[in-house]
Parts: structure tokens; sequence; C-alpha cells
């Protein structure tokens, strides 16, 4: 895999699988436009510098991505700094669990605004630059939850299985132009997200996974640099699982 001169954009890569798919793509050649909230600039920074240090280029720009003046100012700069889009990487994403009954407007709105919204704004956005080009790669972070569903995440499995369907429509509008658009759906992996399980619910989740194993940041983002490449480049609509064989279970 080669992404010399490509440059992409991720989002919510301060940390996590975000920071991981930021340095895997510039690990294999790509200048990189790193993003998460205000909050997060010195982790933003440290994420920046780890991929200055392999000697690609990195810009690093705050900015929420639910937000529509964000994403406009985000890309405009991105465009502007680097001269070109050619991925994009919908990232950033949060959980507010809670059961249905419970749940308040506020954690649909927030996880659905976060997890899904941002991903139609940062494609918005992005298409004009990849149309010029005819070159373009979209790959959106959805999650096995949005396959299978799961107790206590209605909000978040709904984001998720909207984020698949906005993939394979991208993909119908944009195919006949270069660019190509697919979804991940990582099981459970390593990160922040995942901290919060007791020992119980680990055990009990293990079951489930015929790998035996929680996944690593690093497993997401291997198959984003895939689906980035030239090699990928008759892959489009597709939604790939990378989640030990959860979603077989
Ligand atoms: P994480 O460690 O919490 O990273 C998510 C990043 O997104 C954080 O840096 C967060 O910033 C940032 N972010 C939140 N809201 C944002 C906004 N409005 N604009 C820009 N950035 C924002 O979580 P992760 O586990 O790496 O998750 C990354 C993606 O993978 C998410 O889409 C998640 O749903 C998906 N995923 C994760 C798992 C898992 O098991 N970990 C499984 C399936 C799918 P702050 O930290 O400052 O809030």
């Amino acid at each position: 895999m080669d992404l010399s001169n490509r440059v992409a954009i991720v989002t919510g890569s301060a940390r996590g699988i975000g920071r991981e798919i930021a340095i895997k793509l510039a690990e294999v050649g790509a200048n990189i436009v790193v993003n998460d909230i205000e909050t997060a600039a010195a982790a933003l920074e440290a994420t920046a510098n780890e991929i200055k240090a392999l000697g690609r280029q990195a810009l690093a720009v705050t900015a929420d991505v639910s937000n529509a003046a964000d994403v406009a100012r985000l890309v405009e700069t991105a465009a502007k700094t680097c001269g070109r889009i050619d991925i994009l990487v919908n990232n950033a994403g949060v959980t507010r669990d809670q059961l249905i009954m419970r749940m308040t407007d506020d954690e649909w709105d927030t996880v659905l605004n976060i997890d899904l919204k941002s991903a139609f704004l940062c494609t918005r956005a992005v298409l004009r630059h990849m149309l010029r080009a005819r070159w373009g790669r979209i790959i959106s972070i959805a999650s096995v939850v949005g396959i299978i569903g799961n107790a206590g995440q209605a909000n978040y499995a709904s984001a998720k299985a909207g984020v698949i369907g906005l993939t394979r429509s991208i993909a119908k509008e944009v195919g006949s132009r270069g660019i190509t658009a697919n979804a991940i759906a990582p099981g459970f992996i390593e990160t922040r997200m995942t901290e919060q399980l007791d020992e119980k619910q680990r055990e009990e989740l293990l079951k489930h996974i015929p790998l035996a194993s929680l996944g690593t940041p690093r497993d997401v983002a291997e198959a984003v640099a895939f689906l980035a490449s030239e090699e990928a480049r008759y892959i489009t609509g597709h939604v790939l699982n990378v989640d030990g064989g959860m979603a077989n279970g």
C-alpha cells in the first residue's frame, strides 16, 4: 500500500482508534489533517507531532464535526493548506448508553449528531474536492452494534446503522467518479470506550467472540489503510467487520 502524496482527514483523532488510523495512514505515505474537539487540543497536537516524526505533514484543526459551520472551516482549512483532499475517515463518535425507556432526548440527539450527522456533513463538504479530482476514499467507522443491535444502546445502534445506509448511498451516487465509500464495523476494541467494562462483562463478551479477545485500534487502522489504497479500487458500498467474528455468532 502506498498513499504517498495523498491527503487524509481523520475526525476524532486525538486518541483511540482515530489516532491509530491517522498514524497508520502516515506510515504508508499520506499527509494527515487530524481533528478533534477543542478540549482535546493538547492530545491532538501530540498525534500531529507523531505524524511529523514519521516525516509526513500534519495539520491539527479543532472542530466539532456535528456542527456544519465547524465542518466547513475544517474542510476549507485542509484544502487551502494541503491543496487537496483525497481521503476522509469519519471516525469521531461518542456513546450515551441508557435503556430506551429512560433515554432522554438529549442522549438520543447527541449520539445521532456526533456519530451520524457528522459523517453526512463531512462527506458533503469533501465531495466537491474529490469530484474535481475524480478520485476519493470515504471510510466511515460504524460498529458491530449497528448490525446486531445492543440493549442500552438504541441511540448508538441507530446512528451506526445509519452510517451503513449513508455509506451505501454515497457509493451509488459517486461511484462513477472514481470515489469509493465503505464502512468498517469494529467489534469491541481496547480503547477508552471499552475500558469501563468490568471483569465479569469482559468474560461474558469473550464468549461471543470466536477469536476470543478484544481487538486493538491497530486492527481497525490496518483495514482503513487497505480501503484507502489503490488496491481497494473495486470495493465500494461494503461493510468490513473487524470484530473477531462477533457478528457471525
Ligand atoms: P474515543 O477514544 O472516545 O475516541 C473518539 C474521539 O472522537 C475522541 O478523541 C473524541 O474527543 C472525539 N470526538 C467526540 N466528539 C467529537 C466531535 N463532535 N467532533 C470531533 N471529535 C469528536 O473512542 P474510540 O473507541 O477510539 O472510537 C472511535 C470510533 O470507533 C467511534 O466512531 C466509535 O463509535 C467507533 N467504535 C469503537 C469501538 C470500540 O470498541 N472502541 C467499537 C466499534 C466502533 P473527546 O475524547 O475529547 O471526547
